[in-house]
């Protein structure tokens, strides 16, 4: 039994090992990974609850691993974020997003997800006015989503400079509305433009009565507060009628569109272009 003991712990040990060389693997290879041309943008569409045409597009990361393959970001956006990584993955996703939506027809906006540890280490008020300087995108035309864990630490300092980036124009939605402890709060807080609620909700709308009822009083909220409210992870004929019964203004989901690679994007702009 004693050796059995030691070699269960033996195992354990070499698991742990495994992983963190593994983590250390990732973290090497990715810090080469932008001069290399590695990241790219995939684009899901944003469709009116009204009428299903795009409104834009949020910009989603993958990292063109070149023997991994199509590496998602649930996969490296957490290990770049110990360390300066998450930085230099921002800054440029940030201004890749903006430059391909300066290319867009002018109507149609790009949102980005910005992780809390890019925004707390950087002056990201100064990263996003390069990036709309660059581009040449009006400020009007990007969306930075953001979740609520952003605002647990420092919140004064965050608050400081989510004002900087809205007074320059820009959207600030709030990301996987419901899903945190305190989302009411943040409401509170920070004057958001938007928020999202969470694909969680979307999901349990289809069996359960209750998640309907949260959501029609989440978009009653969100009326009084003059938030606009865009539903994510939308599969369904059923949830997308729901979700525009109950006056959210934006869908996005399978249902309408899975996210586009660049090239896929040319096709399916011409496929939905306003009457
Ligand atoms: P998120 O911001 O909540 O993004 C939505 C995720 O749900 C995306 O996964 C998208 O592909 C997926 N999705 C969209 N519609 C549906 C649907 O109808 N059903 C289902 N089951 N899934 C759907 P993805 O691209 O793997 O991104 C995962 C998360 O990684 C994002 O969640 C976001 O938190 C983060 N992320 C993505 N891009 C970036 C980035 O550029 N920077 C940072 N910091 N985080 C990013
Ligand atoms: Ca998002
Ligand atoms: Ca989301
Ligand atoms: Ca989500």
């Amino acid at each position: 039994a004693k050796a059995d003991g030691r070699s269960t712990h033996r195992f354990f040990e070499s698991q742990m090992d495994s992983e963190q060389r593994e983590r250390r693997l990732i973290e090497a290879d990715l810090r080469g990974a932008i001069a290399r041309n590695e990241l790219v943008l995939h684009y899901q569409p944003l469709v009116s609850a009204t009428d299903g045409l795009p409104t834009g597009f949020e910009a989603l990361v993958r990292w063109n691993h070149p023997t991994r393959g199509l590496v998602p970001p649930a996969e490296f956006i957490a290990i770049a974020e110990q360390s300066d990584l998450i930085v230099d993955i921002g800054d440029w996703t940030i201004n890749a997003a903006c430059m391909a939506a300066a290319a867009w027809p002018a109507h149609l906006t790009v949102a980005v997800n910005l992780s809390a540890r890019h925004f707390r280490r950087s002056d990201i008020g100064r990263v996003v006015q390069s990036a709309l300087g660059n581009s040449g995108l009006a400020p009007s035309r990007l969306e930075i989503e953001i979740t609520e864990g952003l605002l647990i630490e420092n919140p004064d300092e965050v608050i400081e400079k989510l004002g900087e980036i809205r007074a320059l124009g820009v959207t600030i939605a709030m990301d996987d509305f419901g899903t945190g402890y305190s989302s009411l709060s943040y409401l509170l807080k920070f004057p958001f433009d938007k928020i999202k609620i969470d694909r969680s909700f979307v999901e349990a709308s289809t069996s359960d009565p209750i998640a309907r009822d949260i959501l029609r009083a989440i978009a009653s909220m969100a009326k009084t507060l003059k938030l606009k409210i865009t539903a994510e992870g939308v599969e369904t004929a059923e949830q997308a009628r729901f979700l525009s019964e109950i006056a959210c203004h934006q869908l996005q989901g399978f249902y309408f569109a899975r996210p586009l690679t660049p090239a896929d994007l040319p096709a399916y702009l011409l496929s939905t272009i306003r009457p």
